[in-house]
């Protein structure tokens, strides 16, 4: 019987094992996880869960009796130390080793850590795993101001959850917008007019200075007081134990994998966020920090392993729920893209284009047929009308499901 070892115990883990078996292999499967909790997904931890609406039981990958109905073995609250690709083995932490036929690598990745003056010695939350929520969930019950170091994704939802709980809330980014490195200006800038909407203020072309248990110290000399401090910096790939057995990484960190996820070693695969790979075969080698990225690539390993053939792709989607929105982002972004705003009927649709014209994104902020509408374009390869027509009527379509 041929073993599936999977080393990371998170949504693509998980979601290998449920789509290796979906597909009908029927060897042994072992998912090894540093966390105790079972796999779970990880956007409730900034939203819901966060705020105490929901509980882990919700964000669970598997179904209650799923992993025992598909005989996978999961072995919790241990980690993989070693890979040693000789004798096809990885070695535990706890001294165990568990041999492999196929391995597939789906160890995320880690929030990157502040570093200046004070950071060691100030209590800075940073949001991961279930443990970081549960501890800042606590934090911010009776937190009366926030400053929230980053404008990114997890930065806003942090800061849309804060305010939902009652605090005064501050968010500090280093360049002169939020959001850079998913967004064009126009809906980072619409964005951000939401969030001051909502009692958010915004610090941008700020240069952080210290922190301290009184606050942020920024380089104007102003000092945010803040009773909690989040960081929301961006994630470091865990990429080591691949790295030291000469498992190909990025300079950018990350591992480098092909069309169906494959590394460099036989046998060896890497799935979700760790996962560096090209879109197109001759496009730029990218990570993608999503839910749908997490499943899709799962899937495609699953596929190659089962010799199936490949999985159907979509383009990147990535969602959020931002001040009582969803904003959703389809297509490949890019910071310096053309944007033309339409205004649909609930909330406005920014479309990004290349440069002959041709739609290549778009980003919702609730209007569910106008995306829908924005998506047909972008597959017909097609340029926006000049009297702005193009969104018309459609039928309502979520694409969460
Ligand atoms: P992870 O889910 O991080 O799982 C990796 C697991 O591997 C971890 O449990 C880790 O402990 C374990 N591990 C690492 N090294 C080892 C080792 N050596 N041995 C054993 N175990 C190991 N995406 C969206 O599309 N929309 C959102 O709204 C959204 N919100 C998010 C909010 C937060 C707070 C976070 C953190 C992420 C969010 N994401 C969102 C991104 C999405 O959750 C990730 O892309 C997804 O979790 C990636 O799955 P993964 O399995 O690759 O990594």
């Amino acid at each position: 019987v041929r073993t599936l070892v999977v080393i990371g115990a998170g949504q693509a883990g998980a979601e290998t094992a449920i789509s290796v078996r979906k597909h009908g292999f029927g060897g042994r499967i072992v998912i090894i996880g540093a966390e105790t909790h079972m796999p779970y997904e990880r956007p409730p931890l900034s939203k819901d869960l966060l705020t105490g609406a929901t509980g882990i039981e919700d964000a669970y990958v598997f179904a209650p009796g799923q992993a025992e109905d598909l005989q996978v073995e999961l072995m919790l609250g241990v980690s993989v130390s070693a890979i040693r690709t000789n004798d096809t083995t990885v070695d535990l932490s706890d001294g165990q080793s568990v041999s492999y036929d196929i391995l597939v690598l789906a160890t995320g990745a880690r929030a990157r850590e502040l570093t200046v003056s004070g950071s060691d010695t100030t209590k800075i939350h940073y949001l991961r795993c279930l443990a970081d929520a549960e501890h800042l969930g606590a934090a911010l019950k009776t937190a009366k101001s926030v400053a929230i170091i980053g404008g990114g994704f997890i930065g806003l939802e942090l800061a849309s959850a804060a305010r939902k709980l009652g605090a005064n809330v501050t968010v500090i980014e280093s360049q002169p917008r939020l959001m850079t490195r998913l967004l064009p200006a126009e809906p980072a800038d619409y964005l951000a007019g939401i969030a001051r909407e909502h009692g958010v203020s915004i610090e941008l072309d700020a240069r952080i200075t210290h922190v301290s248990d009184k606050g942020v110290g920024l380089g104007d000399g102003c000092v945010i007081d803040a009773d909690v401090i989040i960081a929301g910096i961006g994630a470091i790939p865990n990429d080591d134990i691949a790295s030291a057995v000469g498992i190909r990484t990025d300079d950018q960190g990350g591992i480098l994998v092909d069309q169906v996820n494959r590394t460099n070693l036989p046998g060896i695969y890497a799935v979700g966020d760790v996962a560096v790979r090209k879109e197109r075969p001759n496009g730029p080698s990218q990570r993608m920090e999503s839910w749908q990225n997490a499943r899709l690539s799962a899937e495609r390993a699953a596929r190659h392993i089962t010799k199936h053939g490949p999985a159907v792709e979509d383009g990147p989607w990535f969602w959020s729920d931002l001040f009582g929105a969803t904003i959703q982002i389809f297509g490949k972004t890019d910071a310096d893209m053309p944007v033309v705003r339409r205004d649909g009927e609930t909330a406005p649709v920014f479309l990004g284009q290349d440069a002959i014209g041709r739609v290549k994104c778009v980003i919702d902020f609730g209007d569910a047929s106008a995306l829908r509408a924005a998506k047909a374009l972008m597959a017909n390869g097609q340029a926006l009308a000049t009297d702005g027509s193009d969104l018309g009527d459609n039928e309502e379509d979520d694409m969460k499901q």
